[in-house]
């Protein structure tokens, strides 16, 4: 960075290293991106959940973004919903009690449905031995044999959550497991049924899902309820048959883009938010090549008179970082191309040219956004690699993993080209520019705020000799966009 603020950068830097907390190495807060829906599990305390529990095999593809549903926040897999608490722990909607999706034909399928007498004869939630009685309970009304056919439901039940994805340190606690298994699916809320048209299938409902035995290929599996479920959202892509029955249904088609919250008739469905829900996540990232045009950022002249600028450096990893994220396969965004303001309207205060860059990020939906810079300071003795990000928005956690993901590349990238930069590490935008202060590009304070996980990376000093005699070398500024690249590779789990 720049300008005006640099002193008072690297001041406050100074200062306030010492004094605040540093900040907390969290969990990381990698986004999994499924390119075979469209749709990235973003928020940590889901991811958890996902990946305790067995991932794709329990849950199937999220086929949503997180959105807000009734009051709580939750995302929809294909053969579940999960719903987070505000202390944080997730659970599953109890998907087919009555209510939410009560139907019992969906595309040529009969599914059983709820047997009140068969529910009757489980053990009461508030008896003594309730988790001892309810594990028995299920193994006599959940068979794996049911009228010489071995349907497996019993064993499916209890391979629901392996142990070595629930219990990575090697414990075999199976009464956990088994309260793993009953978190997924629920108790059985039917005995194991034939389908009426078609007795190769065996059902048996439970409260979160149906297990479908098909005699045809031996298998039994869990349907992709939830899946469906989202279509009732969407009213679209509903089979015939489940859309005789939902048309009814206060969730029918509330996905609309027209409207407030995207929600059709918030009366029937409050407290939601549907905006963008079912808009498909695919990765795509702007890069903010900093300053341009009559904005040069900081600068060096070496003895024999060239000028290193700043704008130019950025422009230079801007373009090679984008060119290695679209052979990659990633859609990619550059707030400027050339050496120009973002900004055209250059009688504009410099807050309109930063704002330009943060429109272009929200207005392409982006799901990442990197500003390229390199620093300056009045002391040529002052050097080394820092990146900032901010510590109060939404998405505050993955801004602070990309911006570790960006430090450990760039730093390691500079060394395999034989530069030891000096590591400043990770730090809050707070800690450069005061605290209760933020960069435009990055804080909440912004006109229009930036809405998706974002960082501003300082490559190297520009003022600094050895900085700036290194930035003269080409395979520096390629080994940082290598680096940059790698980083946004990584945050996608890639
Ligand atoms: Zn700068």
């Amino acid at each position: 960075m720049h300008r005006q603020a640099s002193t008072l950068i690297i001041i406050a830097v100074a200062l306030l290293v010492g004094l605040l907390p540093r900040p907390v190495s969290v969990q990381a807060a990698s986004t999994n991106f499924f390119p075979q829906t469209g749709f990235a599990i973003q928020d940590p305390h889901f991811l958890d959940y996902f990946n305790k529990r067995g991932g794709v095999r329990t849950f199937g593809y999220p086929v949503s973004r997180e959105f807000t549903f009734l009051g709580f926040p939750v995302q929809i897999f294909q053969r579940a919903v999960m719903q987070r608490y505000p202390d944080g722990h997730v659970q599953l909607l109890n998907l087919l009690d009555p209510g939410l999706f009560p139907y019992t034909q969906v595309n040529g399928a009969i599914f059983p449905g709820v047997d009140i007498a068969l529910i009757q004869t489980a053990p009461p939630v508030d008896s003594p031995d309730y988790s001892e009685a309810v594990f028995h309970w299920i193994s006599r009304v959940a068979p794996d044999s049911w009228n010489g056919i071995p349907v497996a439901f019993h064993q499916s039940f209890l391979n629901t959550v392996p142990a070595q994805v629930a219990l990575p340190s090697g414990q075999k606690n199976l009464a956990l497991l088994a309260g793993f298994d009953l978190e997924v699916w629920g108790v059985p809320t039917s005995p194991p049924t034939y389908d009426p048209h078609n007795k190769k299938f065996v059902y048996q409902r439970f409260q979160r899902g149906i297990l479908h035995y098909d005699a045809t290929t031996h298998t039994t599996q869990g349907i992709l309820l939830a899946d469906y479920f989202k279509d009732v959202l969407m009213g679209e892509n509903l089979p015939p048959d489940l859309l005789a029955q939902a048309r009814t249904s206060p969730y029918f088609g509330q996905y609309d883009p027209q409207k407030p919250q995207w929600v059709a008739r918030p009366n029937a469905l409050p407290n939601t938010d549907l905006t963008r829900a079912f808009e498909s996540e695919a990765p795509i990232i702007v890069l903010d090549p900093g300053h341009g045009g009559a904005e040069i950022g900081a600068s060096y002249t070496f003895s024999d008179g060239t000028v290193l600028k700043e704008k130019d450096l950025n422009l230079a990893v801007a373009n090679q970082t984008a060119m290695l994220l679209r052979q990659a396969g990633y859609t990619v965004v550059q707030t400027r191309t050339t050496d120009s303001w973002v900004d055209r309207n250059l009688s504009d205060p410099l807050a309109d040219d930063l704002q330009a860059r943060v429109d272009i990020a929200n207005n392409a939906h982006a799901t990442l956004f990197l500003s390229i810079h390199f620093n300056g300071y009045d002391d040529p003795s002052v050097r080394g690699t820092t990146v900032y990000y901010d510590a109060d928005r939404p998405f505050s956690e993955r801004s602070l993993h990309f911006a570790q993901l960006l430090d450990q590349q760039a730093t390691a990238a500079l060394a395999n080209i034989g530069y030891q930069t000096l590591n400043r590490g990770v730090q809050t935008d707070s800690m450069a520019v005061g605290l209760g202060n933020h960069f435009y590009v990055l804080g909440p304070d912004a006109v229009r705020p930036i809405q998706m996980p974002s960082a501003l990376v300082e490559g190297l000093f520009v003022t600094n000799p050895q900085d700036a005699q290194r930035l003269r070398d080409p395979r520096t500024l390629h080994a940082l966009a290598e680096a940059y690249a790698r980083a946004i590779e990584l945050y996608y789990g890639g």
